[in-house]
């Protein structure tokens, strides 16, 4: 017969995320790194950046949390919120420092940061530290978020190198003038892939294998997502095969 207090344990609902729900309940200090985005789809950039800054910051652990709808990412077709969600749990189930949370999914709506951040103060103790990770291109506009004063106030601010952006004493101002940040600036490996790197060469029909997990790419093929069973080289009428007489896709050749 199971212990009640598992079998407690078990049925209790996870209020961020299933693995750090309890952190700092113990009453020691401990660091969170929260790595926001549209993760469409997770890919290597992300996964590396946030284990450097974990490394790098000694966080207790990283959350990943997919937006429910991106304010800044309306005017595009962005895959369901169930599918980004999926890719990043099967992205990031064999690290265990790291975990994903739906809140900004679940809370359905316009994603805003400074709710997410909000949500998860009332749930962590004090002695929980927050560090939002965010990479170069998306701390130059952190000004246009939502309440960027508040989001100053709730988190540390662990800004990081990006090929392409610049991370300059211009962007430190803009930082600056969005509110009384607390911020960490970090090298990390420059690493030049992007979501919409991986989107366009679905669609191309181009193989995405190394810019993210092998977990993800078969997720991408099983599902057909990012067009490419629509409009990729499967609508052409000779379809190449696979060895099990299956069509081969962008992820798998
Ligand atoms: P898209 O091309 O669709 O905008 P993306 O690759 O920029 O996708 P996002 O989900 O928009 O991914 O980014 C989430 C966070 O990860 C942002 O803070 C972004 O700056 C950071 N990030 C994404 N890719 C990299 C990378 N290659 N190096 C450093 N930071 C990155
Ligand atoms: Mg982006």
């Amino acid at each position: 017969m199971p212990h009640p207090l598992t079998e407690a344990a078990v049925a209790r609902p996870c209020a961020i995320c299933a693995r750090f729900d309890d952190l700092g309940a113990d009453g020691r200090p401990a660091r969170l790194g929260i790595m926001g985005g549209t993760f469409d789809p997770i890919h290597i950039g992300h996964l590396s950046v946030a284990e450097q800054v974990r490394e790098a910051l000694g966080l207790d652990a990283v959350l990943f949390i997919p937006a429910g709808v991106p304010v800044f990412k309306r005017a595009r077709r962005i895959a369901p919120a169930a599918d980004r969600l999926a890719m990043c749990r099967l992205a990031v189930a064999d690290n265990p420092f790291f975990d994903v949370s739906d809140i900004e999914i679940r809370r359905g709506g316009d994603t805003y940061t400074v709710d997410t951040l909000r949500e998860m103060r009332a749930h962590y103790p004090d002695n929980v530290e927050f560090w939002f990770i965010i990479g170069a291109d998306a701390v130059a506009s952190i000004s246009l978020w939502r309440e960027s004063d508040a989001i100053a106030q709730l988190c540390k601010l662990a800004a990081v190198t990006r090929p392409g952006f610049q991370l300059d004493g211009a962007t430190r101002a803009q930082v600056d003038e969005a509110g009384a940040f607390d911020v960490r600036y970090l090298q990390a490996t420059a690493l030049s892939v992007s979501s919409s790197d991986l989107r366009e060469r679905l669609e191309h029909g181009q193989s995405i294998r190394y810019l993210t997990t092998d977990g993800v790419c078969d997720y991408i093929r099983e599902k057909g997502l990012y067009g490419y069973a629509e409009g990729g080289k499967e609508d052409a009428e000779d379809v190449s095969r696979d060895a099990e007489g299956g069509p081969r896709c962008g992820c798998c050749r």
